[in-house]
Parts: C-alpha cells; sequence; structure tokens
C-alpha cells in the first residue's frame, strides 16, 4: 500500500470508522514511519478515551495444577517437569490484602484448570477478600461450568479474564488438544450474561497464525465488546511441543496492542509480562502505543518459579513488595500515573 494510504488508513481508524479484515491486517503488519503513525494515533486514542492513569492489577498465581494439554503452555498436564503446588485459601486472602497494602485497587486470582480449590472454597476466599479489602476481583482460572461462574460471580467477583488465545478455529483446536474455540466462546457469553466485566485476549506469534487470523482475533474481541484486552507474545516454552517453535516479536505484538486501542477505543488494554520479558522495554513501549494496565505479581516468591507458562519470565526472583515501586517507577518514567481505586470500565455504571 502507498504511504499516502495508509496514513488515510490510520485516521479513519483513528475516527473510529469500521475496518475490513484486510485493512487491520494492513495495519498489523507495518514497520517503519506506517508503525511509528500507528502508535501515534494510538496514543492520542488512549489519552482521549481512558486518560493517563495506569491501573494495577496484582496477580496472584495460586496453583499452577491444570488437567489442560495446551501445547504452548509451560505447566500443561502432560509436563511431568513442573513442581505442581496450590496455596491455601488463607495464604490467596493474604495476598490479596497485602497487594491492597501496597496500594493496589484490585486483584487477578489466577491459576490453571484444575482442583487446587472446589469451587465453594474459592468462592470463600472472593467473599473474604471483598469482605476485607476495597479491591475489585478478577478471576482467571480457565473454562468452567456456568453454575462455577455463577457461584464465583454472586460471592462477589467483578471480572473475570479468559483469552480466546487465537480466533482460528484449525489452530485452537490444534494447539488445544480436546477443545474447541466454540466451547471457550460458549464460556465468554456465560460471563457476559452473568454480569461480570469480561476479559479475552490472544497471543501473536502462534506457529501457523497470520496478518489475517491476527486480524480476525481484533475483530472477535470488538464482537465480545471486551471491557479489557489482553495481548502478548507466544514464547516457546521448554517442554513442550511448541518448544522449537519461534517466538512472537515485539513488533508484530505492539502493532497489535495499537490496533486493539483504535477497534476497541475505551478498553483497558495490559501491557502484559510476556511482552516484558521478550524485550527489556515491552512494557514501557506497549504504554505508549495504546496500554494502560499493568499486572505486577504479587504471587509470593516461593511460588514464582513454579508458574512458568513461559520461560525467562520477568520478576521470578522478587517479592510482592518490591515489584509496587519498581512498576510504579515504570509508570512514572513514561509520564504517567497511577491510577488509584478498583479501575472499573469506563462502561461500567456501579
Ligand atoms: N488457565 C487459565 C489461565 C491461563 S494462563 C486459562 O486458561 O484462562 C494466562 C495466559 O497465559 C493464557 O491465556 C495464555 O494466553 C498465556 N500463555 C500461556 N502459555 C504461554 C506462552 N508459552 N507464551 C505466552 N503466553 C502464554
Amino acid at each position: 500500500m502507498m504511504r499516502k494510504d495508509v496514513s488515510a488508513l490510520i485516521q479513519r481508524a483513528e475516527a473510529g470508522a469500521d475496518l475490513a479484515r484486510e485493512e487491520l491486517a494492513c495495519l498489523l503488519s507495518l514497520e517503519g514511519e506506517g508503525q511509528k503513525a500507528l502508535f501515534a494515533a494510538a496514543d492520542r486514542v488512549r489519552a482521549r478515551t481512558v486518560g493517563d492513569g495506569v491501573h494495577l492489577r496484582g496477580l496472584i498465581e495460586f496453583s499452577n495444577i491444570c488437567r489442560m494439554d495446551c501445547c504452548y503452555c509451560g505447566i500443561r498436564r502432560s509436563n511431568r517437569r513442573v513442581r505442581r503446588y496450590r496455596m491455601t485459601p488463607g495464604e490467596i486472602v493474604e495476598a490479596a490484602q497485602s497487594a491492597s497494602r501496597l496500594g493496589y485497587g484490585s486483584v487477578v486470582l489466577q491459576s490453571g484448570e484444575g482442583d487446587a480449590l472446589n469451587p465453594e472454597e474459592l468462592a470463600g476466599v472472593v467473599r473474604e477478600i471483598k469482605a476485607t479489602t476495597p479491591l475489585a476481583v478478577t478471576l482467571s482460572v480457565g473454562e468452567r461450568t456456568r453454575e462455577e461462574y455463577a457461584l464465583w460471580r454472586e460471592a462477589g467477583a467483578d471480572r473475570f479474564l479468559l483469552r480466546h488465545e487465537t480466533a482460528d478455529p484449525d489452530l485452537f483446536a490444534r494447539l488445544r488438544p480436546g477443545r474447541r474455540l466454540e466451547q471457550r466462546l460458549q464460556c465468554l457469553q456465560w460471563l457476559r450474561e452473568l454480569g461480570y466485566q469480561v476479559g479475552s485476549g490472544f497471543m501473536v506469534g502462534l506457529p501457523g497464525q497470520t496478518a489475517l487470523t491476527l486480524a480476525d482475533d481484533i475483530l472477535l474481541l470488538k464482537r465480545l465488546n471486551v471491557e479489557m484486552a489482553g495481548i502478548g507474545p507466544f514464547i516457546p516454552a521448554p517442554d513442550t511441543p511448541l518448544a522449537d517453535a519461534p517466538a512472537g516479536t515485539a513488533q508484530q505484538t505492539l502493532n497489535a496492542v495499537a490496533c486493539v486501542r483504535l477497534v476497541i477505543p475505551d478498553a483497558h488494554v495490559p501491557a502484559t509480562t510476556a511482552l516484558g520479558s521478550i524485550h527489556p522495554r515491552g512494557r514501557q513501549l506497549a504504554l505508549a502505543c495504546g496500554a494502560n494496565v499493568i499486572m505486577p505479581n504479587v504471587t509470593p516468591g516461593r511460588y514464582r518459579e513454579h508458574y512458568q507458562l513461559y520461560p525467562n519470565k520477568i520478576c521470578l526472583r522478587e517479592e510482592p513488595e518490591h515489584c509496587a515501586p519498581c512498576v510504579t517507577a515504570l509508570v512514572l518514567g513514561e509520564g504517567r500515573f497511577v491510577a488509584t481505586g478498583p479501575g472499573h470500565s469506563p462502561r461500567w455504571t456501579a
């Protein structure tokens, strides 16, 4: 495409026009000057819609026990090298309370899809956190039954993160043996019906993915009308079937972050840990092209090394007290500020 056409396309996107799949694929492939213009447009939209505040969500990785066998994931069921752990309900509540003391307005409870806690126990944890802190609570525990989602919502959970992973149904089925995209979308639909703020998202650079697949990923997020869109590079994990596949690149991932900001202007968009793990300034670069959320790890140090979805994850040797000032400095260094409060979706009328 000619340079003039690219700027016209970016202008249309910035003005909120619906883009065709091919047009999005073009934006997703930009390099050089065109990419700079894309990032600048995304940054303007971010400033206009969600402002300069960066929301911090404390991430508690409460168990790595999982019955799924996702080909990309380091804690997949068949990986015998992983030492499995579960935090107790008391430890999880304590980690959330310390996140609150560190100044975070919300926590994300994430785990593999296992029976680390039974549904009632997890509901109890949510209830206890809601009763003893002002935190917004997000769950990220995978594909479950509608009844379980309903139970946790009644217990007070505000949000749920369930990335669709890839919008290509064949690729999805290949990468997640025994599972289908349709089932994951059904879960997202239930979460929506139950009144959760919904986060979804995808990985960039999966083997077999193209710019058109990525365009579909973004159009799917728009159709789901997500409150949060998480996008990170695929990073090959040892002892998985994809161990030797090439990783997604920071450039591709940043293009996707910028495009999602243009397509869903008021979404919360995290500068992901995975991006920070493949590029020393990955999270800073994401904040400059559309992102407005960071999810610092608040998992107690002794568990962190066992929750390696991918290798060389940043902050593995830190404790929660070290991550808070470090992330604040990162945010201030980009000319932004740390937002206070639970950081609900701007669409949310609580
Ligand atoms: N079991 C939950 C939580 C998954 S972990 C669920 O299924 O939703 C959170 C996210 O990490 C996943 O949704 C996936 O997008 C990402 N992830 C997993 N393995 C990865 C890898 N090798 N590289 C990059 N991201 C990965």
